[in-house]
């Protein structure tokens, strides 16, 4: 013990110097200057001191005040200060990936090191990390991790955890486990760190932990809504209660008055406008409209117009514009690279701010441009809290992000964008107003602004439990009800009661709630249980091409475009791709197609022609790529043989691959003289969505549908359905055990009584027959 003693005290001697060292050069004394005019600097002792005092500090300050890069670093100057500092073992955990490495780096560069020496970082199949790292920040699903194999986080003696007012899935998670590990560590020290304010929800979650505020100055900011924007353009935006053509209430209407400026610009930029402010992103008519159908993208001309007038006449300053997401900003960098002042390399620096960006992107973020040049920045809600670009002047805010999905172990995108909260258009105008007064473009109304909630929902409310369920049981936390009744807010207990029963009936859970092997492996795969099965058994069934396709294409925007005033012809369209009674295979179809077109560079037109949506065309084909790479990494799929598609032409096959997937989402269908009608066992009769491909046919020559989704408008509506045969049902609905092959019958049984007239028992011998035939074949 001494000896051991000897030497960290000589190690943290050594660290010592080497700060002082730098501090006293004149880089360091410049860094030191920066640091120190940063708000957190100020409260430095009185932090230092309260976490000497507690186990638990809970830290708020505005955004770029310094908590992220100054509150780590304060820490470990000061073990080091009082000679502990090669004993100390800072860990700081991010929500991003992107945010762990370039924090780490930054830190790196305060103290005049390289990365990996006392400051390193760890996320997944990445990591920079050496003997001497003192402070290590990861991704929050590092640390959940490393508490799987090490509970009480031995030799850690602080904890971070920070951006906990995104109240992301693993934070709350990260919560509950750190909760109870205190009382057994009370040595460690948590400290969690906020932007907005929230802390009293933390500080009585650990029993009325102290909270310290960072005061910071930030300057005022004009804020305009998309009504004043558009008075610029020389037109009025004024509520209205008019009709419109479709029968749909019109909340807009447009005055016009004198436009000022070039008039083909003005005119798209309103036209944008008014489908932002009405929200009918159907609703253009024009043929040019359809490459920029896209619903959830707002108004690219919009922007490109308040850019251009940004850049023709507003004084110096970087432009930030937040954008829904990935494919947004890719789409609309095309589209400003081809303006003629905003794609002037001499004029303006276009760069993009996301999730995957490579390091040397960033690094162009924080820096200033040339003089006469204009910053713009294209960014996903990243740039919100967690990355601070000093130079922001402008900000235009499209008001929608993509919400993360669950990510726990696979940090996998989710797909959904939505209208962002006050708190987060709180957060976006004040990225204006970092150095000097600055300028607001929300490019919504003021009235949708108003509607936002206060907070957006943490995400363990808002994902999906049944994914969630999975996740408490593969990182081993034992009883899922009494893991979520511990959370910061917990789920509603029936909510969570369905999903674990969910979970049961499609086999991923035992009765005693434990993880199956097909859960275990269900836990590997970011996407929807259901998703997640069917992918495993096409792989298992050497059906694969087909299946990722259906997988991708249920975790993207619907591909067939309906515009309302061309909805005959588009449904004519969808019914070419249709002939197996199933949404499922027709999407196949159009993409097999599309990938055919796409190769001698026609897929747009292709698109065109068959009302088709190119970008969940290209969405569909990437994720393709992703999940089949998934399925190499799990051992499913050998990637150096078509093995793996070897029963891919079997239409009957897929089909019971996707009951297997969709099981228990299951109708029976009863046919009268003329057509047909559908019930479930919840529901009674249901109805099917007017795009779907069965919706046309008067008979199905199947006894059941599997769907995907169902959807309650004043009728239960089914979207994207596949007939199957009893025998599939039998065979690939629900469980697979032979335990439970008996009951599965008797289920079957129950629901061909519930529906049908003839006996049960007749009904089991002819299932029966079938099988029997289905086996030998
Ligand atoms: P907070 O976590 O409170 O939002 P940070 O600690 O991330 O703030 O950032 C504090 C300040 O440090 C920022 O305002 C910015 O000026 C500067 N900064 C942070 N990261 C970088 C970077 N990678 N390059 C240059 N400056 C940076
Ligand atoms: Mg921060």
């Amino acid at each position: 013990k001494a000896v051991v003693e000897k030497i960290l005290w000589q190690r943290s001697l050594q660290m010592r110097d080497v700060q002082q060292a730098w501090q006293e050069s004149s880089e360091g004394k410049r860094m030191l200057e920066f640091r120190s005019n940063l708000p957190a600097y100020n409260e430095k002792e009185a932090i230092l001191s309260v976490i000497s005092k507690n186990q638990v500090v809970i830290i708020s300050g505005e955004t770029g005040c310094g908590k992220t890069t100054q509150i780590p670093q304060f820490i470990l100057e000061s073990e080091i200060e009082s000679i502990h500092g090669a004993a100390c073992n800072i860990i700081c955990t991010q929500p991003r990936r992107i945010s762990a490495m370039s924090v780490s780096e930054r830190v790196a560069f305060e103290r005049g090191e390289k990365l990996g020496e006392s400051v390193g970082y760890k996320v997944r199949l990445e990591g920079m990390k050496g003997r001497d790292t003192h402070l290590l920040f990861c991704t929050t699903g590092i640390l959940l991790r490393r508490l799987l194999a090490d509970r009480n986080l031995k030799g850690v003696t602080h904890v971070i955890v920070d951006e906990i007012h995104e109240r992301g899935m693993n934070e709350d998670f990260l919560l509950i486990v750190l909760k109870e590990l205190l009382p057994r560590r009370p040595e460690l020290k948590l400290i969690l760190m906020s932007a907005t304010l929230d802390a009293e929800l933390f500080s009585s979650y650990f029993n009325g932990a102290p909270v310290v505020n960072i005061s910071g100055f930030t300057h005022p900011v004009r804020t305009l809504f998309l009504e004043s924007i558009l008075e610029t353009t020389g037109y009025r935006l004024t509520p209205s209660n008019q009709i419109d053509d479709y029968g749909q209430e019109r909340l807009w209407k447009m005055n016009k008055q004198a436009p000022r400026k070039r008039k083909s610009q003005i005119a798209s930029a309103v036209e944008d406008a008014i489908r932002s402010a009405d929200f009918k992103d159907y609703s253009l008519q024009t043929q040019e409209s359809l490459s920029c159908w896209n619903p959830d993208c707002i108004g690219f001309s919009l922007i490109e117009y308040i850019l251009c007038n940004i850049c023709e006449d507003e004084r110096p300053g970087a432009v930030l514009v937040f954008m829904t997401g990935w494919d947004d900003i890719s789409s609309l960098k095309e589209k400003l690279q081809a303006h003629t002042v905003l794609g002037d390399p001499n004029r303006v620096l276009l760069l993009t701010c996301h999730g995957s960006m490579a390091s040397s992107e960033q690094k162009e973020i924080f820096e200033e441009p040339e003089d006469g040049v204009r910053k713009i920045v294209l960014a996903t809600n990243i740039a919100e809290t967690s990355i601070t670009i000093d130079d922001v002047v402008f900000v235009l805010d499209c008001g929608k992000a993509k919400e993360t999905s669950y990510d726990a172990l696979n940090n996998a995108p989710c797909l959904h964008p939505t209208w962002i909260s006050k708190a987060s258009a709180h957060q976006r105008r004040g990225r204006a107003g970092r150095v000097q007064p600055g300028e607001c473009y929300h490019l919504y109304p003021r009235c949708v602004y108003d509607g936002f909630a206060e907070y957006q929902l943490p995400e363990i409310l808002r994902t999906p439990l049944q994914s969630l369920c999975l996740q408490i049981k593969s990182l081993r936390l034992g009883s899922i009800s009494d893991f979520l009744s511990r959370a910061l807010q917990s789920p509603e207990i029936l909510a969570v009661q369905n999903a674990v029963e969910y979970l049961k009936i499609i086999g991923a859970l035992d009765v005693n709630e434990n993880l199956t092997i097909l859960g275990h492996y269900l836990t590997k795969l970011p996407m929807e249980p259901k998703l997640g099965k069917m992918l495993l058994l096409g792989a298992i069934l050497n059906c694969l091409d087909p299946i990722l396709t259906v997988v991708a294409g249920l975790s993207v925007r619907d591909p067939f475009l309906t515009p309302l005033d061309k909805k005959d012809l588009a449904e004519a369209a969808k019914s070419q791709f249709s002939g197996a009674y199933s949404d499922h295979l027709a999407l196949v179809r159009a993409y097999e197609g599309w990938k055919v077109a796409e190769i001698d560079l026609g897929g747009y037109e292709y698109c065109w022609k068959n009302f088709l949506s190119f970008q969940s065309m290209k969405s569909i084909d990437a994720l393709r790529r992703e999940f089949k790479g998934m399925l190499t990494d799990i051992g499913l799929v050998d990637s150096n043989t078509t093995s793996c598609n070897t029963w891919s032409y079997d239409v009957n096959l897929i089909r019971a691959v996707i009951c297997y997937g969709l099981y228990p989402g299951i109708c029976s269908v009863l046919h009268n003289e003329k057509s047909f009608t559908l019930k479930t066992m919840e529901d009674g009769q249901v109805l099917l969505y007017s795009n779907s491909v069965n919706a046309r046919e008067t008979k199905i020559p199947y006894p059941w549908l599997v769907f995907n989704e169902k959807i309650k408008v004043n009728s239960v509506f089914l979207r994207d359905s596949t007939a199957v045969s009893d025998s599939v049902v039998l065979l690939f609905g629900g469980s697979l055990s032979k335990g439970d092959a008996d009951n599965h019958i008797k289920m079957l049984g129950g629901y061909l009584e519930f529906f049908m007239e003839p006996t049960v028992a007749d009904m089991h011998q002819s299932i029966r027959r079938e099988l029997d035939d289905f086996i030998q074949s």
